[in-house]
């Protein structure tokens, strides 16, 4: 099998208004993302989603499309998908960083690996684990009455842990009223996304202590492993890592500084599939829990999410339920059929490769015809 053309898709996919979403990093009202098919002589395609965010890793659209058209296209065209390792080591000799372009093309090589052998993903990664991933639903950093009103809904929807961003605006308060409408039995977890200082952090955890938090997420920038060690010391929450852990070298700074409990981990984030599973490994050999982080994908990505989560037995996956919520957000998922994500609980798709296929008429609705789709071949 050799893989013929390159097919990039940017696409400008909104927030449903009903759901919003604000961090540290800003509000997120719409994702400008890009998807992936890589074709082949044998008629079959792959899968890939690039869910790029300039706050994050610094990756553009623009960039992303640019990388995978000029650095990538021509290290790909002729060779057989299902040399998934060897591929990616060519794009990581070309290129450092941008995960989340590489991440596509991952996606998309092991949807064709899959698809080529007719069996799931899941199962090329050694088989499930488990059935099902409990999910959380994610809060935004906003008015604790209109935190109130999403945690209603969400756990009218029936989620049965919630986690709520902090960072902006008054947190003992939003935490406060969400806490109090939750009830004492629903776990609640809090994300800061770099968004607080060293002091301003030790003051919030202790303050927010008697809120009963099962996790505190990446509470000051992702840099200093040491402060975050110290401020993991200095509490009885524990602490996730997320920007701070983007490749196994960071998860392996992190294990040496004691600086978290927990790692949150995605194929997007980490530049694909295996190099996820490389630092689930790490975390599970130096005891910490790994779980599912997500930064909002459409369905492609999910999916790729959805397939590491069920085969991989790192994942605390009933301690520390993933964000398998992209699809929740979005105002489509951009599938023909839409992923089974519970609620409360996700399942991964069983079908060959990720199990998914885009909606034609949705990809054309929410294509971005203000950039150029470039499909080289
Ligand atoms: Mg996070």
């Amino acid at each position: 099998m050799k893989i013929t053309e390159v097919e990039t898709i940017p696409v400008h996919v909104p927030i449903k208004a009903e759901v919003t979403m604000k961090t540290s990093h800003g509000a997120h009202v719409v994702s400008p993302y890009v998807l992936v098919r890589i074709h082949t002589d044998e008629g079959i395609f792959g899968l890939g989603e690039a869910t790029l965010s300039p706050t994050w890793t610094g990756e553009t659209r623009p960039g992303g499309l640019a990388v995978i058209r000029d650095l990538f296209t021509p290290l790909l065209l002729g060779q057989d998908p299902r040399n998934v390792n060897a591929l990616m080591r060519e794009l990581n000799r070309v290129l450092v960083g941008n995960p989340f372009a590489k991440a596509a093309i991952d996606m998309a090589l092991w949807d064709l690996a899959g698809k080529a052998a007719g069996v799931p993903v899941h199962q090329l990664l050694g088989g499930k684990v488990r059935d099902e991933l409990p999910i959380k639903l994610v809060i935004g950093a906003v008015e604790p009455d209109a935190a109130v009103v999403l945690a209603r809904r969400f756990l009218d929807w029936g989620v049965k842990t919630l986690k709520v961003k902090v960072g902006p605006g008054d947190d003992v308060a939003r935490i406060r009223a969400v806490r109090e409408f939750a009830g004492p039995d629903i776990p609640i977890g809090i994300d800061a996304n770099e968004g607080w200082d060293i002091p301003t952090a030790r003051r919030l955890l202790a303050e927010l202590e008697p809120f009963n938090l099962y996790f505190c997420e990446q509470p000051i920038p992702r840099h200093d492993a040491e402060a975050l060690a110290e401020l993991r010391r200095s509490t009885n929450i524990p602490i996730k890592a997320d920007e701070s852990v983007f490749t196994p070298a960071d998860a392996i700074r992190m294990v040496q500084h004691h600086a978290a409990d927990i790692f949150s981990v995605y194929p997007g984030k980490h530049g694909g599939i295996t190099p996820t599973l490389e630092i689930a490994a790490i975390a599970k050999a130096a005891g910490l829990a790994v779980t599912m982080g997500s930064n909002l994908e459409l369905g492609p990505g999910t999916a790729a999410m959805l397939h590491v989560g069920i085969a991989c037995d790192a994942f605390r996956a009933e301690q520390f339920p993933g964000d398998y919520v992209g699809p929740w957000y979005h105002e489509s998922d951009l599938l023909k059929t839409p992923l089974d994500l519970g609620l409360p609980n996700a399942k991964a798709p069983d079908g060959p490769g990720l199990g998914v296929e885009l909606d034609d008429d949705l990809v054309e609705k929410y294509r971005d015809t203000t950039l150029k789709a470039d499909s080289i071949g």
